[in-house]
This record gives C-alpha cells, structure tokens and sequence, in this order.
C-alpha cells in the first residue's frame, strides 16, 4: 500500500500500512497558503478534519460499509460552518444557499445526486436516498426536495446554511463583478469570484472515499457550488464521473475545484478509467488527469483517492487542499499545504 501526494512543484512522499481498511476526505482546494492563516483557523481546520475522519473510522473499524463511513465524515464537515457544504455553503448571485451532492457504490456502480437542493441540512443523505430508494441517478431543486419529504426526511429553513463569512465573501464577489462589462474568461473569473489572487479563492467542497474490510470501494461529495454562481449553475460534484466516482475494479474518487473544468475533463471516472484499461497505477492515472490535463486546460483544483488495494492518492494543482486520511486503526494524518 503507498499513500502519494502530489500538488505542483511537491515531492511524492510514500509509507506502508497492513490495516485492511482506509479512509481519505477533502475540505476543498484552492489559495491555501500558510501566511493567510491564523494558528486557531488552522487549528479549527485540523481538529474538524480529525473528527471526520475519526467518524468514518468508526464505522469502518466495526466492519461497517464504506457507503456508511463516506456519509459518516461527509455529515461532519457538512455540519460545520468551516466547509464549503451544508452549514456554511456559498452564496449564489442571487444571495441563497443552493448545495449539489453524490454518493457511488462501487459494488455494482449505483448511484445518486441532487442539484440545486436549498432545504436539506445534509444533501449528501439525499443523494444516498436518490441511490437507494429511487429508479433515478439524479434529482435537482424542487422536485429533488418533494423527494425528500416523501422518503420522510426533515426540510430545514433555508436561513439555517447562513453565515457571515460567506455572505461576506459574496459582497467582494460582487463588487469585483460589477466592475467588468464583458464576458472575457478572466472576468468570468472575477464574476464568479474565483480571481486566485484573492485569499479568499478556495474550493471549499467536501468528500469522502472509503475501502471497508469487505473490499467495497464507495466516494461521496457535497458541495455550495461556487460564489456568485447564478442562473441555477450547477458544477461537477453532482456529476458522477466529474465530481464522484466509485468502482471496486479500480477506484474511488471526490473531486475538488473549478468544476466546469472538472466536468469537461470527466475527472473522476478518467482517473478510475486509466487503472482499468490502461492498467496505470492509482498516483499515475491522478497526476495525468490532475497535473498534465487539467493544467494544460486551466483547470485548478484536485481530488482524493482510494483503489482497491488501498493505495491513496491525494493530487492537487492548487497551492494547499485540506485533507487527510486513515489506514485502519492508526491515528489520522491531516494536512493543509503542499508538502
Ligand atoms: N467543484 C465545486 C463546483 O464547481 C466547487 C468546489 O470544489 O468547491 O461547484
């Protein structure tokens, strides 16, 4: 078993395990720099990351399903207001909470997503409902919700996703916005509020991908979308095969980035594609997909990763991503920069 990291300009760093089941989560990647950050944020920041883990390696360690572990981290970082995701989530142009979600077996493929969902305190639960109790791969808005009521669960009020931080971070997305007249991809960047000189330019998606004791592979990913968004834009973490993919014959991937990007270079299902006919390893098929595709395209951002034999990889091209992991009962590993 290796565990690689690759982010631009970084060394590849390698250990062994024996543990027979992991777990690998994202907090979102993006302007992650050491110098924008308080000791007590990235402090806040590691023991959330922790908690995550921990929760997935609960259920793990007790011999539950990967699909439990991945929905077990992903609730944690949903419920907290650090996240990009449930509590916390980003606002859109119009000034609400739209959030996307999905979940994949990689059993037998299954899957499930919602779009554009504004009422759901844990969209990744939804997502999972979508899998389980519908004949359907994914709902969006309205409907998505009607769903959710018929299979029983809780609507919140919309109010409950606020925070002033991102409320906040709208108003300078804003300001930038109103300052460009024309559509030019650089301002496109700008009115989507993703100019990566800001320190305020993080993806702050959250995922999860899980290997349990019974060789089941399973990924799941939730997500605000990004600031500013507008016109019900939806980006790559609903996607399967952008933003989420999970196939106990090769891997299991959540995405984190710019995800217009990630849905045209189908991140997630290419790098699983890439082990499976081409027979590259878990780190190869990530750093091709993430290092060489998607930087020659202009895409930033990254992804976690698990394969069946429970290597990890955790690849970004951005300057830090939160994320850790945990082999079996070892302690978690979490960082935030590139090392
Ligand atoms: N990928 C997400 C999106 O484009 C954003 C993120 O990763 O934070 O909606």
């Amino acid at each position: 078993m290796s565990i690689s990291e690759l982010s631009s300009g970084s060394a590849r760093a390698s250990e062994s395990g024996t543990a027979s089941y992991r777990l690998v989560i994202h907090g979102g990647a993006g302007t992650i720099l050491k110098e924008n950050m308080t000791p007590e944020k990235e402090q806040a920041y590691r023991a959330k990351l922790e908690e995550a883990l921990k929760a997935g390696q609960a259920v793990l360690a007790d011999g539950g399903a990967a699909l439990d572990a991945v929905t077990a981290a992903i609730h944690i970082m949903e419920d907290s207001p650090l996240f990009n995701a449930g509590k916390g989530a980003v606002f859109t142009h119009e000034g609400r909470n739209e959030m996307d979600a999905s979940i994949m077996d990689g059993r037998d493929l299954n899957a499930g997503a919602v779009a554009g969902v504004t009422r759901i305190k844990n969209p990744i639960d939804l997502a999972r409902e979508v899998m389980e109790n519908s004949r359907h791969v994914m709902l969006a808005g309205g409907g998505a919700e009607e769903f959710a009521v018929e299979r029983g669960m809780d609507l919140v009020n919309p109010d409950y996703f606020r925070t002033q931080r991102r409320w906040d971070q709208l108003q300078n997305a804003l300001k930038k916005g109103e300052l460009s007249l024309d559509h030019t991809e650089e301002d496109f960047d700008v009115i989507e509020g993703v100019d990566p000189e800001d320190p305020d330019h993080k993806f702050g998606t959250v995922g999860a991908v899980a290997l349990d004791v019974h060789g089941n592979l399973a990924a799941g990913t939730s997500t605000g979308g990004m600031t500013n968004k507008r016109y019900n834009r939806i980006g790559d973490s609903p996607v399967i095969g952008a933003g989420t993919y999970a196939d106990n014959n090769s891997c299991g991937v959540s995405a984190t980035g710019h995800g217009e990007f990630f849905i045209r270079a189908t991140v997630a299902r290419s790098i699983c594609a890439l082990m499976e006919y081409k027979g590259l390893s878990l780190q190869d098929a990530a750093d091709e997909i993430i290092m060489k595709k998607l930087v020659k395209m202009g895409g930033e951002g990254g992804i976690i990763a698990l394969d069946h034999a429970g290597n990890i990889s955790m690849t970004f091209n951005t300057p830090g991503m939160y994320r850790g992991y945990i082999t079996g009962e070892g302690k978690p590993a979490v960082h935030i920069y590139k090392n």
